[in-house]
């Protein structure tokens, strides 16, 4: 309505799609809308993130809307919670089996940036019982010589070539993937990356999955390739003008 006309002008937000939800307008709106999780809403005031940002306020009631999101928002402006928060949330609140596999996938282009996301997502399961990782050179050694069986985790984050080899040698198994996150999806889906990031996506078989990007620039030609792999995405862009 209104109130969410005025959010989105104030913050140079841009919202596309249809049915779009209105944006939260404090982490504790997400008690009373999405039921969010207790310990991981003290978690994130614990580690002192007061308000949310303008793309954690638009992202984060979209994804647990169920719906597909492609997001461009600037360089530090929040983009990690705003997939990490909801993610966290749907995969908390479905509970599976033991080693029912992996459900949460994180895609980032670097090691560097698969580390930062993965410490946030630390920050953020605290006192929760999720198994997560980062599929560093140590970890895929012990998946690869089955030391570690990879669907004992619940959320994996990772970069795409060192998690494409495992999935061709059928030692880690994407077929139960609710969530995907394609983070940094201009370097993701280019040249250099776009064949491993289709392969990974056809090993995503889940009738079910949600998908969501993240980048603080989408090129056309990425634009055109998240629409082709989305259902009915929401489109939300953050501090830019009208191209
Ligand atoms: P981006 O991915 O958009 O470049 P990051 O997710 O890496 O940005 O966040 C940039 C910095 O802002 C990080 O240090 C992060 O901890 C901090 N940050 C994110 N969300 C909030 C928030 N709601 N309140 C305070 N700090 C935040
Ligand atoms: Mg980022």
């Amino acid at each position: 309505g209104e109130d969410a006309r005025k959010f989105r002008n104030s913050h140079k937000s841009k919202v596309s799609g249809d049915d779009i939800p209105i944006p939260i307008g404090s982490f504790q709106d997400m008690i009373g809308r999405f039921q969010i999780d207790k310990q991981v809403l003290s978690n994130l005031i614990d580690a002192e993130f007061v308000e949310p940002t303008p793309i954690q306020c638009e992202g984060i009631p979209i994804t647990l809307a169920g719906r597909d999101l492609i997001a461009c928002a600037p360089t530090g402006s929040g983009k990690t919670l705003a997939f990490l928060i909801p993610l966290i949330q749907e995969i908390l609140h479905k509970q599976v089996s033991k080693n029912y596999g992996i459900r949460g996938l994180i895609i980032s282009p670097t090691n560097e940036l698969a580390v930062q996301s993965f410490q946030q997502l630390e920050t953020l399961i605290k006192g929760k019982k999720l198994n997560i990782a980062i599929l560093s050179k140590q970890l895929a050694n012990k998946i690869n010589n089955d030391i570690i069986k990879s669907s004992k985790y619940d959320i994996i984050v990772s970069t795409p070539l060192r998690l494409i080899e495992l999935v061709k040698a059928d030692k880690i198994n994407l077929s139960k993937v609710e969530h995907l996150v394609i983070d940094e999806a201009d370097k993701l889906f280019d040249h250099g990356f776009s064949e491993q990031t289709d392969e990974i996506l056809t090993h995503c078989t889940n009738s079910k999955l949600q998908k969501s990007m993240f980048s603080a620039t989408i090129p056309s030609g990425v634009e055109e390739m998240a629409h082709s792999i989305m259902k009915d995405p929401i489109r939300v862009i953050i501090g830019h003008k009208e191209a």
